[in-house]
């Protein structure tokens, strides 16, 4: 099995409440534990960013799905790269909602306002897996 990552940013189409973000998530969290797929998903400001680890075959399918749903647009790839072994050892989803440690990662990255787009892939990484072990689900 090849692992890889991928890491992309989006825009959404129209507000999201958080019953929208929660069915996302429902969604993924069934799909994702079946896929063999981990990493999170970030909403904040009207973008998402989400990191993929699993099967490369299984993440590109699910990738082009993904990238298919109205629900956003403006999808940028920030990385695809293969790895040795995840870094995100489940499935989940952060609403960051303007929490201190967001505020202060922000900071860190010079950043007023979240705009995941303008990062590299590494900072977006960075960004999520400190979030990862930071952030409470929902
Ligand atoms: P269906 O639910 O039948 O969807 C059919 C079509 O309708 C698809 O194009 C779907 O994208 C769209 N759709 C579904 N619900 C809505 C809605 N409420 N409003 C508008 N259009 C809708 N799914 C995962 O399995 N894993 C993930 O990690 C994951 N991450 C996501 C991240 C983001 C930012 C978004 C927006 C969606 C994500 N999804 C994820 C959901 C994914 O895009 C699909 O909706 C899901 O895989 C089910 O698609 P389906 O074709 O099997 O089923």
């Amino acid at each position: 099995m090849k692992l890889v990552r991928l890491i992309y940013s989006s825009a959404v189409t129209r507000d999201m409440s958080l019953q929208d973000l929660k069915s996302i998530l429902d969604c993924a969290r069934s799909n994702n534990s079946g896929l063999g797929i981990c990493g999170m998903l970030c909403y904040e400001n009207n973008y998402f960013l989400q990191v993929l680890e699993g099967d490369r075959a299984k993440v590109s399918e699910l990738f082009i799905d993904i990238a298919d749903d109205p629900r956003h647009d403006d999808i940028e790839l920030l990385g695809f790269e293969y790895i040795e072994k995840p870094l995100f050892d489940n499935w989940k989803m952060g609403y960051a909602g303007g929490s201190p440690i967001f505020q202060k990662m922000l900071e860190k990255l010079e950043m007023d306002a979240f705009e995941p787009g303008k990062l590299t892939p590494r900072q977006a990484l960075a960004f999520l897996h400190h979030l990862s072990s930071h952030q409470s689900e929902i």
